[in-house]
């Protein structure tokens, strides 16, 4: 269950555009770390440089923010009002990136898993289970 987007959490999604080490994760992260799984963070030779790299398992997963990768049927991925055309091309070219990126790590012989932001919840438990399910273990 997705709640209605508030103002406040648009601009904090705004803020972060871009940035490294985001708190969603940050999350994954600590879930991989308590599951007692090694990885490497944003590996700069691989193509878009994997937010997390598990070597062992021979898996690459990138955290996604909902709107700036656009999530399909997500709500959270809906255009703000103001500026849309900007936002457009802007989150256009980030999936067309995403997309080649992705292509270049499957032929690479990597798995390739996404984790969007709004599948991260508080819970350890939670947490777990979506990234256990998502790395099919
Ligand atoms: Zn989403």
């Amino acid at each position: 269950m997705v709640d209605k987007i508030t103002k406040e959490k648009r601009s904090w999604n705004m803020q972060r555009i871009r940035s490294k080490d985001t708190k969603p994760e940050l999350i994954i992260r600590s879930v991989l770390h308590r599951m007692g799984l090694r990885f490497r963070l944003h590996k700069k030779e691989l193509p878009g440089k994997p937010d997390i790299v598990l070597k062992k398992l021979n898996t690459v997963i990138f955290v996604h923010g909902c709107f700036w990768h656009r999530h399909e049927n997500c709500i959270e991925a809906s255009r703000p009002k103001t500026n849309s055309e900007f936002w457009e091309k802007k989150i256009a070219k980030n999936i067309e990136r995403d997309k080649k990126h992705q292509k270049a790590l499957r032929e690479l012989g990597w798995n390739v898993i996404v984790v969007w932001e709004c599948q991260i919840k508080k819970d350890f438990e939670l947490n777990r289970a979506l990234v256990e399910k998502k790395l099919g273990l």
